[in-house]
């Protein structure tokens, strides 16, 4: 029987080769499970496993899973929301999650600075881009990523990190490469701006079980595998 934790030893494998491949530092890529779907007692065993990053797509299953977690005593695991958010529900994320990689509109982005509680830490968040300009596609089309990362930065309770991009499957590495390449250049370009409020722009969240060779290639520095740690999801998003 596969467990979790032979997964992720498998998952951390491939990291390690990727980035020997591309001549990367393995601590300069970081590795989000993506527990959506699965129970508190898989995120669990990852944990138990030493996984301590974890993203989630549905906000209500999320905090559902946050709450159990910590009652079960993981009181140092980071929950990252990957997931759409509608306005009814950024109360929930400002209030329960570490990191939010979805931000693709001003609005959500200023309900969660107001919403964040003070006594926590800035949520931390990543701009996400539409890199592919798939249409009727999550994310901000490359051309105004800029611009919202600098409203963003204006608003308080947030520290925003850099870019999530969730390209459409491409047959092979090459083409893979191709669009994540797009994201790196686009990462790379913000962060020559220098802009006041971007000192912390040092995320690109890129890749995913199928491709995430390819992401680590191109110059991801987290990638976020949830099929590959936890299984076939019986639902959910791809
Ligand atoms: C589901 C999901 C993943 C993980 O996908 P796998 O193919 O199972 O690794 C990564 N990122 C986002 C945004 C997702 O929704």
């Amino acid at each position: 029987m596969t467990t979790i934790a032979d997964n992720l030893q498998r998952v951390r494998a491939r990291l390690a080769k990727a980035c020997a491949a591309a001549g990367r530092d393995p601590a300069t890529v970081s590795l989000l499970a993506v527990s959506k779907t699965f129970d508190a007692q898989a995120v669990a065993e990852a944990a138990a496993a030493g996984q301590r990053a974890f993203g989630e797509n549905y906000i209500q299953e999320g905090v559902e899973k946050i709450q159990a977690l910590r009652m079960a005593g993981w009181a140092a695991l980071q929950w990252h929301c990957i997931g759409p958010i509608q306005s009814n529900k950024t109360r929930l994320v400002a209030e329960h999650f570490d990191w939010v990689q979805t931000i693709d509109r001003l609005k959500i982005a200023e309900r969660l600075a107001a919403q964040r509680p003070a006594h926590l830490a800035p949520l931390q968040v990543c701009i996400q881009v539409n890199i592919d300009a798939a249409p009727s596609k999550a994310g901000v089309p490359a051309t105004a990523a800029l611009d919202l990362a600098l409203a963003v930065v204006r608003l308080p309770q947030l520290r925003v990190r850099g870019l999530m991009c969730i390209p459409d499957q491409a047959p092979d590495f090459e083409a893979q490469l191709e669009v994540h390449m797009r994201a790196k250049r686009l990462f790379d370009y913000i962060r020559a701006q220098g802009a006041a409020g971007l000192e912390h722009f040092d995320t690109l969240s890129l890749g995913m079980t199928a491709d995430l060779e390819a992401a680590i290639h191109a110059g991801s520095t987290m990638v976020r595998v949830g099929t590959g740690i936890f299984g076939s999801r019986a639902r959910g998003s791809a």
